[in-house]
């Protein structure tokens, strides 16, 4: 299967799906994670063009180390909207490209407005670039693919409807996670928060819910035509 998860910032993957991704790789699927926002804002130090640059390097060490391809439609944090013509075409283009069997996503009511628009982008785009008449940079139509939201931020408002043990793959996603130096470090001196720690304890308390160790939760994006008689999480 052709698997697609399309994320804000470049550390959003690491922290709320990689585990899942990581069990796709292992059955054999081809995995692509794009981050829509740049990550540009992310910091109150490094300039934010020295940040983009260094966020982008970041995701693709954690992309090395899943095995999975990371590409970015490169929007400026706190830039990016559900009605600008521009970012739908963007993230129509990522849809057609990759042709998933199903996408992955933030859900529409997560904490902060760049989460949201990229939820909701994604939940348009993935329509628009099934229509053959949606002109976008990528010839081509795709198929209207289920969408499996994610676990918001620190699991709050999210009820899940269905958890991936990822018990076997929690030591490489946090391997991963601590890719994303600008952010692990800069919270850990600036804000006093353990990310590791904070990361992990979501996956312990989904993990909880389920009977194993450690999980990853997910809510169905639940509109016609995307719903199914098949389990395709891993
Ligand atoms: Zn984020």
């Amino acid at each position: 299967m052709n698997v697609l998860a399309i994320t804000c910032h470049p550390d959003d993957a690491e922290i709320n799906c990689v585990g899942t991704l990581l069990k796709c790789i292992k059955r054999g699927d081809n995995v692509t994670v794009c981050h829509v926002c740049n990550g540009n804002k992310g910091h109150e130090v490094i300039p934010s063009d020295e940040l983009r640059v260094m966020r982008a390097e970041e995701a693709q060490s954690a992309g090395r180390i899943g095995n999975f391809r990371v590409v970015t439609c490169d929007i400026p944090d706190l830039e990016v909207y559900r009605c600008n013509e521009d970012h739908r075409k963007k993230v129509v283009d990522v849809i057609r490209e990759v042709q998933p069997d199903f996408i992955i996503t933030h859900a529409p009511n997560d904490y902060m407005p760049d989460h949201v628009a990229v939820s909701q982008l994604v939940f348009d785009a993935s329509f628009a670039a099934s229509c053959m008449y949606f002109k976008s940079g990528v010839d081509g139509k795709a198929g209207v693919t289920p969408i499996y939201y994610m676990d918001n931020l620190a699991g709050v408002g999210t009820m899940p409807t269905m958890y991936v043990d990822v018990t076997d793959e929690i030591d490489l996603k946090m391997e991963m996670l601590e890719c994303h130096v600008s952010q692990m470090k800069w919270m850990r001196d600036h804000d006093g928060i353990d990310f590791a720690e904070f990361v992990k304890t979501c996956s312990r308390y989904r993990g909880l819910q389920c009977g194993v160790q450690y999980a990853e939760a997910y809510t169905e994006c639940m509109a016609w035509p995307k719903n199914t008689t098949k389990r395709l999480l891993p």
